[in-house]
């Protein structure tokens, strides 16, 4: 009649466990849409990009030149010249 009893615990503890690990599998969901608010902030931050090599970024760090914006003066030099 112990081994009953061990062997009932047994099984509540693989049930248990199942049930936790559901529950790990369920939690990683929302995580990356936790980790996905900071970045509509990132993304709400006007981006440009320069006319001389491509290059993306922010709008307030881009260099204004006459046909639009550059990702430093020596590019906007280059883009005139
Ligand atoms: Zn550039």
């Amino acid at each position: 009649m112990k081994w009953l009893l061990v062997l009932l615990i047994v099984l509540g503890g693989v049930w248990w466990l199942r049930q936790t690990r559901r529950g790990r599998h369920q939690r990683p969901a929302p995580p990356p849409q936790a980790a996905a608010s900071p970045t509509p902030e990132g993304s709400t931050r006007p981006m440009t990009q320069c006319l001389q090599c491509g290059l993306h970024l922010p709008l307030e760090d881009a260099v204004q030149g006459p046909q639009g914006h550059y990702c430093s003066a020596a590019h906007r030099q280059q883009h005139d010249a």
